[in-house]
């Protein structure tokens, strides 16, 4: 047996249950453990290799900024920075940007800025966000507040106060806790990835976005697992022709480097000032030059691609034997299986193919750029697994 299970066991906190499979190299959407063995990865390190492991172009842009600055503090510019937040304006419409290094951290900023917002304009009992049942929105105890699964709650309390969750559809209720406690912002999943890949109703969504505008609460989508070309466009709130005061996003941002961001539009661009939010390693050069690879290719050619690979995948899965049903957008992908979810990831491990599970589904997020053949190749296998019924 490897001795990286044994140290791992005896030395990392046990926080993650692993399979045993220990990866030492890949290129594109194929990786290879350590006894040569090949697997097509359809997990992507849960939607971040944007662009599959060992990406040439995001490899040359990493190593360009390694080898003239690896880091600077914010007291100070780099270009990467300034460039990738000009890169995401410009592409959403969205005025200032906000650099830290993970989805929860993005989040955190976002609820920050929708308690200032509120507080400046609404006074200091305006300050409850609203979240939907069923959410994720990450683990610090904040964005475990603001995550609607009491199962993640369990043994933490007494989480950070001011946090509400409410079914999806249920405007209703949004409307009843405004009248309690005033509500400072909502933040949602178009698509909720934890939760099961489940689509959120487009007209509830926009039903949101109109209550938000009309009560002057911010409209916040977290966009940390959909975004980034995930769902067939660069933001998944972009589906619904919606346009949020705040986005969060992290996960496939920067293609295997850590990098969370907090998009805030017109409404709120002056919320922070001096002082008011920081990172130490946000913006980092080398992580935003590794964004920058990988936001510039994220073109309508290559989205109009995701969609196309997307319908091939849900044609393939649907009806299928053992395959109950199939949901999702883009390369976000939540099969419902007849068999449990767990066995048919361990088993397509055994048969060459990553996958991941989402609640009871077996969830796929494979790299944007997949081969169409690869990607197929993979769900045949994962197909097979689902008929053994
Ligand atoms: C993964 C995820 C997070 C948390 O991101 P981290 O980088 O793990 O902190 C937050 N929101 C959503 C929707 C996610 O999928």
């Amino acid at each position: 047996m490897s001795s990286v299970f044994e140290k791992d066991k005896q030395y990392i906190l046990g926080t993650y249950n692993r399979f045993p499979v220990n990866i030492t190299e890949g290129k594109g959407s194929v990786v290879k453990d350590e006894n040569g063995k090949e697997y097509i990865d359809l997990g992507s390190g849960i939607g971040v290799t944007s662009f599959g492991i060992a990406d040439e172009v995001w490899q040359n842009a990493v190593t360009e900024q390694i080898s003239k600055v690896q880091h600077m503090s914010n007291l100070y510019y780099t270009e990467p920075c300034a460039d990738l937040a000009e890169i995401l304006c410009e592409k959403t419409g969205m005025k200032k940007v906000f650099f830290s290094n993970s989805g929860a951290e993005a989040n955190e900023c976002a609820i920050k800025i929708a308690r200032k917002y509120a507080w400046e304009k609404h006074g200091e009992n305006c300050y409850t966000i609203v979240t939907l049942n069923n959410s994720f929105h990450g683990r610090t105890l904040t964005t475990l507040a603001a995550t609607g699964q009491e199962h993640y709650h369990e043994l933490f309390t007494p989480l950070t106060p001011g946090f509400m969750s409410v079914d999806a559809g249920d405007l209703a209720a949004i409307k009843k806790i405004n009248e309690e406690t005033p509500v400072a912002g909502v933040l949602l999943e178009c698509i909720q990835g934890e939760g099961g890949v489940l689509p959120i109703d487009a007209e509830f969504i926009k039903a949101v976005e109109k209550w938000c505008n009309e009560n002057d609460v911010l409209f916040m989508v977290d966009e940390v697992q959909t975004g980034n070309g995930r769902t067939g466009e660069l933001y998944s709130y972009m589906n619904y022709g919606v346009k949020p005061d705040v986005v969060s996003t992290a996960k496939g941002l920067a293609g295997g480097l850590p990098l969370g961001a907090t998009l805030v539009g017109e409404k709120a661009q002056g919320v922070f000032g001096f002082g008011d939010h920081g990172s130490t390693f946000g913006g980092n050069p080398v992580c935003c030059a590794a964004a920058i690879s990988i936001i510039e290719r994220i073109d309508d050619k290559l989205l109009e691609e995701v969609k196309e690979k997307s319908k091939k995948v849900f044609s393939s899965l649907e009806g299928a034997k053992g395959v109950e049903s199939v949901c999702g957008l883009g390369l976000m992908i939540g099969i419902k299986t007849a068999r449990p979810a767990s066995e048919i990831v361990k088993e397509c491990i055994d048969n060459g193919v990553l996958c991941l599970t989402a609640k009871d589904k077996v969830r796929l997020l494979p790299a944007l750029n997949i081969p169409e053949e690869t990607l197929l190749k993979a769900v045949g296998i994962i197909k097979n697994s689902c008929a053994k019924i």
